[in-house]
């Protein structure tokens, strides 16, 4: 992240920049993993920043937060037990505990400094931490899925890029662990990249999706401060297809106070445009 007076500039890929304009540094630091930083800023509230690549603005974390969680456990018939590996600014945990069903949600996060900075600057996301339903660990996600003896209906992979700590994350290995800890009618999210600027790590991931899941898919959401603005989740499950096994009465009958999710945005998420729908083999 490079940072013009009175801006914070996202460099990614070195071919395109976001630039906020800067009110107040609140947090910095270097953590065993990565660089963590928080900024206020003037027109997107706080941001949450890793290794200088935007991770969580206040204005509109909403969007990918009520996407990654609200998909598949509006499709799992009744999610009780779900596994959120990253994810530690807590955001997806909150919309995870909006579902009445959920009795337990535990979070896996290899950096108890993300955590920590979130509680402290960023409560809109990380209040929901705090929950009786929400188990916390501080640990290797990888590690995690391939020692654990739990069972989850959901598992949410809000992770970083696969590079770093996250590279394992978008690895066979890892999916075959994930595969293994599913319920029978289990289903993974992961956050998987710009479609415009990652089609390689979207391809890599199905590809590896489809050697272990019978059901794989993608869908997108649009949010203001990632590169591009169009990003994508892979979808796989142990047998619930994400738009024909959609009851959208559940979604009406739930009545969550949402701001983004909605039953036609649900399908409409998984309507992919040509280049992407070649990409994931649909
Ligand atoms: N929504 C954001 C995005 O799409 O870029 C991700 C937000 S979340 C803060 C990403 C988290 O994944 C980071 O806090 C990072 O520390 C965590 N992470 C990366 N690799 C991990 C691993 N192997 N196990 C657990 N957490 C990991």
């Amino acid at each position: 992240m490079t940072r013009t007076s009175g801006w914070v500039d996202e460099t990614y890929q070195g071919v395109v920049r976001t630039g906020f304009r800067l009110k107040k540094r609140l947090f910095k630091a270097k953590s065993p993993f990565q660089i963590v930083e928080v900024v206020e800023t003037a027109g997107h509230g706080r941001l949450l920043l890793i290794d200088g690549m935007t991770m969580v603005s206040e204005r509109d974390e909403f969007v990918y937060h009520e996407m990654i969680a609200h998909v598949p456990l509006f499709l799992h018939p009744r999610p009780r037990r779900v596994l959120v590996i990253g994810g530690g600014d807590g955001g997806t945990v909150r919309e995870v505990l909006r579902h009445a069903t959920v009795e337990r949600c535990v979070l896996v996060e290899i950096d108890g400094m993300v955590v920590a900075a979130s509680k402290k600057y960023i409560p809109q996301t990380a209040s929901a931490l705090s929950s009786r339903r929400a188990v916390v660990r501080i640990e290797d996600g990888v590690k995690f899925v391939r020692e654990t003896s739990e069972r989850f209906d959901v598992v949410l992979v809000d992770s970083t890029e696969p590079f770093g700590p996250a590279k394992e994350l978008f690895g066979t290995a890892f999916y075959k662990d994930v595969r293994r800890i599913l319920t029978e009618r289990g289903i993974v999210v992961s956050q998987a990249g710009s479609p415009f600027y990652e089609l390689g790590t979207i391809k890599n991931l199905t590809k590896i999706l489809k050697t272990v899941f019978p059901v794989t898919d993608a869908y997108l959401f649009n949010n203001l401060t990632y590169p591009g603005g169009l990003w994508a989740f892979s979808y796989a499950s142990k047998g619930i297809h994400p738009v024909r096994h959609f009851n959208s009465a559940r979604v009406k009958s739930a009545r969550l106070p949402l701001r983004w999710y909605n039953a036609e945005i649900h399908v409409g998420a998984f309507a992919l445009p040509e280049f992407l729908r070649k990409a994931v083999g649909r």
